[in-house]
This record gives C-alpha cells, structure tokens and sequence, in this order.
C-alpha cells in the first residue's frame, strides 16, 4: 500500500464536499467516477480535475495523469494520493436526482416533434 501524502493545502474547500481518498470515495465501487459532481485534487500540487473530464490530463507536479484513450486514470503516489471531492456537498441521491433530469430532458430533445 501507498504511503499518505499529506496535503498542505486546508482539506477543505468552500463550496466543496471533501469525501476521502481513492476511487471508492468517488462513490462508483472499485473504478473512479466520471460524475460531472465530482472533482479530483492532487495531493501534492493541488490542481484540480473534474471527474468528467473528457481529455488527456496531468497536474501540475505530474504525479496524476488521465489517459483518456486508454480510459486510465491514477496517480504516480497511488490512488489513495488522490483526494476525492463532491461540488456543492451534494449527495449521490441529489445526484441521482439531477441525472434523471438531464436524461428526462435529453429524451425531450431528441423526440422533439417538428412542425
Ligand atoms: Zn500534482
């Protein structure tokens, strides 16, 4: 197991949810979470990536990095060295909620009747 970096940065953030380290904080089992909700934060550099993030991506210090072909994400001090973050503090059931909603409105938009 990885050793805990232990940021120097406050843990938590204004307007941010902390929920742990990894991807089982990220509330999607083992695999990491590509909720639009959800951030991740390098523990040694503080850059920030959103977990919906659809494109190659590195932190600042290079420790993290999203191979976005190969669908591989992780950290160069281990997954534990990624700090997991929710926006707002919402609950995965607010969150729920909402993605029901964007999929009701996607239904809308692509049986839109035409005139
Ligand atoms: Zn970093």
């Amino acid at each position: 197991m990885s050793k805990l970096i232990q940021p120097k940065f406050d843990l938590e953030i204004k307007g941010m949810k902390f929920l742990g380290r990894g991807p089982k904080a990220s509330g999607n089992g083992l695999g990491w979470s590509r909720s639009e909700n959800i951030i991740y934060k390098c523990v040694e550099c503080g850059s920030e990536m959103i977990a919906s993030h659809n494109d190659y991506w590195n932190c600042e210090c290079g420790a993290i990095h999203l191979d976005f072909d190969a669908g591989r994400f992780g950290s160069n001090n281990g997954d534990d060295n990624i700090l997991v973050y929710s926006k707002n503090g919402q609950t995965k059931k607010n969150q729920n909620i909402k993605s029901k909603y964007s999929l009701i409105e996607l239904i809308g938009k692509v049986f839109r009747k035409k005139n």
